[in-house]
């Protein structure tokens, strides 16, 4: 886990546009968009620009209210969903593939 260092992180590469994604929101903070490999109808992404390795790393580092508004927000009034899940694997042994914090927004 603590191998891969941060600039050779896919999401890293995606927040500095080093390699495309389908965007549905940004701001200063945060970066939105579609998980390449979809497991539900709408499955979209949302990522701090932070250098965080999961979700418990980034509750020491990040801002947690901020960043959950953020995710209300884009599920609702940009994604326009009224139910949903929201979701993150924290380590490896619960499925997390990516090490840069990431919560799922998945819905059908
Ligand atoms: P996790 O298993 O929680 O770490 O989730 C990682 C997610 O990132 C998976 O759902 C992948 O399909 C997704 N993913 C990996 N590479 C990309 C990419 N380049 N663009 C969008 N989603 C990706």
């Amino acid at each position: 886990m603590g191998s891969m260092n941060y600039e050779e992180n896919i999401f890293t590469k995606i927040i500095n546009k080093q390699i495309p994604c389908k965007a549905i929101y940004e701001d200063e903070n945060i970066l939105s968009f579609y998980d390449i490999n979809p497991r539900a109808k709408i499955h979209a992404l949302v990522i701090p620009k932070i250098n965080v390795i999961n979700f418990s790393d980034f509750c020491e580092k990040g801002d947690l209210n901020e960043f959950f508004k953020k995710v209300k927000f884009i599920a609702e009034d940009v994604l326009k969903l009224t139910d949903y899940k929201i979701l993150t694997n924290n380590g490896k042994n619960a499925g997390q593939e990516v090490f840069h914090f990431h919560l799922h927004i998945m819905a059908n």
